[in-house]
């Protein structure tokens, strides 16, 4: 018998990290507590911008993402 698996578990793939010195790679947004996100391709965003990413689906995340990464100077 499946279990009842209603709660959609968020994959978490982000790490939650704290560096002063970065700057979220989405927006720029450098959070005044150094608090950030770094996604699994080593994307690293604000909690705002970790969000948006989170309601994005998987497969056009990853394409963002690439996308994102690939432009990064
Ligand atoms: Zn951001």
């Amino acid at each position: 018998m499946p279990g009842n698996r209603n709660r959609v578990e968020v994959d978490a793939m982000y790490e939650k990290i704290t560096d002063s010195s970065a700057g979220c790679d989405l927006c720029g947004e450098k959070p005044c507590d150094g608090q950030l996100y770094l996604s699994e391709k080593h994307l690293c965003v604000c909690p705002d911008c970790k969000q948006k990413l989170e309601e994005i689906p998987q497969k056009s995340r990853a394409n963002l993402e690439n996308y994102l990464l690939g432009n990064v100077m």
